[in-house]
């Protein structure tokens, strides 16, 4: 097992935008080899072209967290290329906030197939090779609506509540991993963008006026994993100052 923090080689989730991306990209200026997935497959590799040409390392691949063979291809070409995983940060994600009266029941299932199949499929695909390593990270993005229900975020907290359930599964069951598991609260990326509601759209986009930009996110990510290793920071909740 490595004994600095420096230089992990890290796989980030949902980066090509948003949070995703910053995380990538502030990982990347600490020292650290990331690896970017996502479905558009042109922006993680404009990211990570940006990162490389800033002096940093970073690769890419395509990725579809709902589907277990396209995480587990994702991981086996880091594994490849790198000959490890120290950190996987689980970050993709999907909000499209509706009523329950709206009955989107596609809607619910896709929260339901990215936010906590996605999470589960990450973890499936690194835990066998972080147990054989004796070590790894495992970084679970959820959000103050894990922590908290509200109206139209119903199914969407579900699916956070759950991240942070499995977050503290994960951690009890494991003596060889860290497990963190970041909140944030209103951070300013494209994620209202999916949703297919024009009322509920236009007031979360709104509410995002007092977002905090996703580099602050990054920040975090990247401080839970320069700790030392005997040091699992479990959760942090970051969100604007003046969100209630
Ligand atoms: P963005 O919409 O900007 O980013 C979401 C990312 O998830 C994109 O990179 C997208 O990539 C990726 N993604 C979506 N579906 C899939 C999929 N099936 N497979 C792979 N990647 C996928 O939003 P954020 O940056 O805000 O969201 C990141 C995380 O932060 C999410 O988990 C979100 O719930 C959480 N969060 C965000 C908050 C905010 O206020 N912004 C607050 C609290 C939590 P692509 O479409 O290219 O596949």
């Amino acid at each position: 097992p490595p004994t600095t923090s420096h230089s992990k080689v890290v796989l980030v989730t949902g980066a090509s935008s948003g949070i995703g991306e910053a995380t990538a990209r502030r990982l990347a200026a600490s020292g650290h080899r990331v690896v970017l997935g996502a479905r558009r497959t042109d922006r993680i590799r404009a990211v990570a072209e940006d990162i490389r040409a800033g002096g940093g390392a970073a690769d890419h691949h395509e990725l579809d967290v709902t589907s277990l063979e396209s995480m587990r291809s994702f991981v086996r070409e880091a594994h490849d290329r790198h000959g490890r995983v120290d950190v996987l940060v689980n970050n993709a994600g999907v909000m499209p906030l509706s009523t329950l009266d709206a009955l989107k029941v596609d809607e619910w299932n896709r929260m339901i197939d990215v936010n906590i199949r996605g999470v589960l499929h990450g973890i499936a695909a690194v835990l066998p090779l972080m147990r054989d390593q004796g070590a790894g990270h495992i970084v679970n993005v959820a959000s103050v609506s894990g922590h908290r229900v509200d109206p139209t975020a119903a199914v969407y907290s579900a699916t956070k509540f759950a991240v942070r359930a499995i977050s503290e599964g994960l951690r009890q069951e494991s003596r060889d991993l860290r497990v963190t598991v970041v909140s944030p609260g209103f951070t300013r990326s494209e994620l209202a963008e999916g949703i297919s509601d024009t009322g509920v759209r236009e007031a979360v986009q709104g509410q995002m006026g007092m977002a905090i930009p996703a580099s602050a996110i990054g920040e975090a990510i990247d401080y839970a994993i320069g700790q030392p290793l005997e040091v699992d920071v479990n959760e942090i909740v970051i969100r604007p100052t003046v969100q209630g």
